[in-house]
């Protein structure tokens, strides 16, 4: 059983291509068949065992009204399902076009089979509309939404919009390719901001889940936090949870009395014959072929046993209708046939070829007879049938060849693991196994079956469940520092009954946006009339703080109205003077050895500037690559951090800035300038980075702080962007006429 951690009776809607039953037209009727496949097989386990609902396309075109009602009466009441019912126009464009034809091969490595097609991309972009549209209508507030796979990656966004609170997580059963193929997508931002829309994205393997944050950061900018990103000041998880089978339900039924004896009939056929078993759908990323000449390169190399070995390759009909899957076809028939004719004697075929699907106890006696399986997909995002074969090992005997491109490699490291590209490594693999003494099948299959078990499919479902209310408990602690229209009055009344008011603000970030050349950030007529208002009546004092020069700052803000903190403290210049104060004697030598380390790192990281200010030094990386960015920034921390060691200077990581500069200068100790004696009633600190936390921290009780953007802080309240700043200016302003 499940055991996530939901004490109360919340609904699962899970939201899927196709339903976990299909509708097939037969000469009597329709008829209702559970549908195939590892997401079907698993998730339905899940759907028959919780309070849940699915929402997805029954397979099937219906286009009477009085045929959809009844199917959808008899799809709710039988199987809590509710149907999408798609236009063979729909399916053409959506699921033959953009699915199989772009998606699935660039996910899979296989750029050179994919399509890009606006008008099929239209058609996805349409379907995803209508899942929308649907599962809109059938949610309720406190349903937990689980998206599954590629064909639906726009529905998160489009359901954040149409329900901003509702809980959503995305799952993707195939992998996530690296950036370089990724971006060969001419809609990868849409994809990328389709995903966001999720609370959690879940992936099967860690490398799926760091293609796309590298993706994330490289195409869209946005950089994450242990697989935590912001995008538009909701937060994001971004996760790993591989998909596991049911263990207990292959093991029962690979002993049950009807396996054995079907086994036992098998075996009489057979005699002492090795058995190699491969299973897979027809499609070019499971490596057919290449695992059919690489059969052959071993039978060629090792005579030894011929008439000693069979390989019974199941191969399930698949998208027949996308071209390069009928050439496969050929392809396969016609090496089957190459093979099979060169090499069988009298009484003994080399490959027995399946071509057809097979029932749930048939699959499981084909596992139980192997003695090998052969499970070699050029590319795979999981493949559960490399599961279920270690699953099925009764007395642990067999022995699993896998490749190392299938996701479930990286759980089943004692199998043989090959490269699929590789035909001598993939030959010599097939004899260590058919070689291979008992007692090490036996301790390698164990050892899998142990870890199958621990993470079997209730797991992966429980742990995705339990992340995915995680990161909206989180979401929710932060809405409540979210400064809410309550907190905006009472701030604004405390304002009003004050004699004296104290403005600090920081000023890049805060009251502009971060711009990738410091020098573009020159205030706007709009925030220089807003500050000249607020610095206006006579009981306000309002200083801007920042880490720029004094000589920016002060060509910048003329006139004298309001004071001005430069390098983070290290300059004042206080209202109505023209005069700028130093804080503290400082030494300024420092700068002679610690400049040439930052202007190295610079000329390693194109994009990056070192800005030099007359007490600090500031390395700028904005404009850089952001992924070398990290790299480099990283390397500079270290070393910047070891040559300060036992002096007074100090390290400050930015946003995308690294500044060096004397310990004894930070924004907290400048601003007591003002707060000690002040005697102010009303203080209001506003701040964006981490530089800001020191101000924050000197706050007196009773102060309103204020962060902009999301993450830890010391302010009591955040708001999400400079212009949420100035409207809080201006509301200040308004009600002070
Ligand atoms: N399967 C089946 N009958 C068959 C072949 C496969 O029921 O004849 C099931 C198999 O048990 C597995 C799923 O189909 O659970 C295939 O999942 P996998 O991840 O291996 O490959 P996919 O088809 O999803 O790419």
């Amino acid at each position: 059983m499940f055991q996530h951690k939901i004490e109360d009776q919340r609904r699962f809607l899970i939201v899927s291509n196709r339903l976990p039953v299909s509708i097939e037209r037969r000469r009597k009727g329709l008829s209702y068949r559970p549908s195939v496949g590892g997401l079907a097989t698993g998730l339905g386990i899940f759907h028959q065992l919780h309070n849940s609902a699915w929402v997805g396309w029954p397979g099937l075109v219906v286009e009477e009204e009085k045929e959809k009602g009844e199917i959808e009466e008899m799809l709710q009441s039988q199987f809590r399902s509710y149907p999408i019912f798609l236009s063979r126009h729909n399916i053409e464009g959506y699921y033959h076009g953009f699915t199989n034809k772009t998606i699935w091969p660039l996910f899979h490595y296989f750029p050179q089979f994919a399509k890009y097609e606006v008008s099929e991309w239209k058609a996805y972009l349409e379907v995803n509309r209508l899942f929308c549209k649907r599962v809109t209508e059938i949610a309720r507030p406190d349903d937990i939404i689980w998206i599954h796979d590629y064909h639906l990656m726009l529905l998160p966004k489009l359901l954040r919009k149409s329900l901003p609170k509702a809980t959503i997580g995305f799952f993707l059963h195939i992998p996530f390719p690296s950036l370089e193929v990724f971006r060969l997508l001419p809609w990868r931002k849409e994809i990328l901001e389709g995903l966001l829309g999720a609370d959690l994205i879940g992936f099967h393997t860690f490398d799926y889940a760091r293609h796309f944050l590298s993706s994330l950061l490289r195409l869209y900018g946005l950089a994450h936090e242990m697989g935590q990103v912001t995008a538009e000041n909701r937060l994001v998880q971004v996760d790993v949870f591989p998909m596991g089978i049911d263990v207990k339900r292959f093991q029962a039924e690979a002993t049950s009395s009807l396996t054995e004896k079907a086994v036992l009939r098998f075996k009489r056929k057979t005699g002492n014959r090795k058995i190699i078993l491969s299973v897979d759908r027809l499609d070019y990323t499971k490596g057919i072929p290449k695992r059919l000449e690489a059969f052959e390169l071993f039978l060629e190399r090792h005579p030894e046993w011929n008439q000693k070995v069979t390989l019974i390759l199941v191969v399930v009909p698949s998208r027949t209708k996308v071209e390069p899957y009928r050439l496969l076809k050929r392809q396969v028939d016609e090496l089957v046939g190459r093979i099979n004719g060169r090499h069988s004697t009298a009484g003994w075929v080399p490959i027995w070829y399946l071509y057809r699907f097979l029932s749930f106890p048939t699959l499981v006696t084909y596992y139980r007879i192997a003695d090998v399986g052969l499970i070699t997909p050029l590319r795979d995002g999981m493949n559960l049938v490399a599961k279920e074969f270690v699953a099925t090992r009764k007395e642990g005997k067999g022995v699993l060849i896998l490749s190392e491109m299938a996701g479930a490699s990286k759980e089943l490291g004692e199998a043989l693991i090959i490269n699929p590209n590789n035909r001598e490594e993939t030959a010599e693999a097939i004899e260590e196994a058919l070689t291979m003494p008992e007692d090490e099948q036996i301790s390698r299959n164990r050892t899998m079956q142990r870890r199958l078990s621990r993470y079997g499919l209730s797991r992966w479902a429980d742990d995705f469940i339990s992340g995915l209310l995680e990161i909206k408990d989180r979401q929710k602690e932060l809405e409540t520092k979210k400064l809410s229209l309550s907190v905006r009055n009472r701030l604004i009344k405390l304002y009003q009954e004050s004699s004296r008011c104290l403005f600090l603000l920081d000023y890049d970030g805060t009251l502009v946006p971060l711009v990738e050349q410091p020098r573009k950030a020159k205030p706007d007529p709009e925030l220089l009339a807003l500050l000249k208002g607020l610095a206006t009546p006579p009981q306000n004092t309002v200083v801007l703080i920042s880490g720029r020069d004094r000589e920016t700052l002060q060509n910048w803000f003329k006139e004298p109205d309001i004071a001005l903190v430069a390098e983070h403290g290290v300059w004042m210049r206080r209202e109505n003077t023209h005069q700028w104060r130093i804080m503290d004697r400082l030494s300024q030598e420092w700068k002679d050895w610690i400049k040439p380390v930052l202007e190295r790192s610079a000329d390693r990281l194109p994009g990056s500037f070192v800005e030099e200010k007359e007490y600090s030094l500031v390395c700028h990386y904005r404009g850089a690559d952001p992924e070398l960015a990290v790299l480099r920034a990283k390397e500079l921390m270290g070393t910047l951090t070891a040559l300060t060691a036992n002096t007074d200077l100090q390290v400050l990581q930015g946003s995308k800035v690294i500044e060096v500069k004397c310990a004894s200068v930070n924004k907290g100790r400048a601003v007591m300038n003002w707060i000690s004696g002040g005697d102010f009633d009303f203080i209001l600190g506003m701040g964006d980075d981490w530089t800001d936390e020191d101000l924050f921290k000197v706050l007196p009780e009773g102060s309103y702080s204020v962060k902009v953007g999301l993450g830890t802080s010391n302010a009591r309240y955040y708001l999400d962007s400079p212009n949420d700043v100035r409207q809080l200016l201006k509301d200040l302003l308004a009600k002070e006429t």
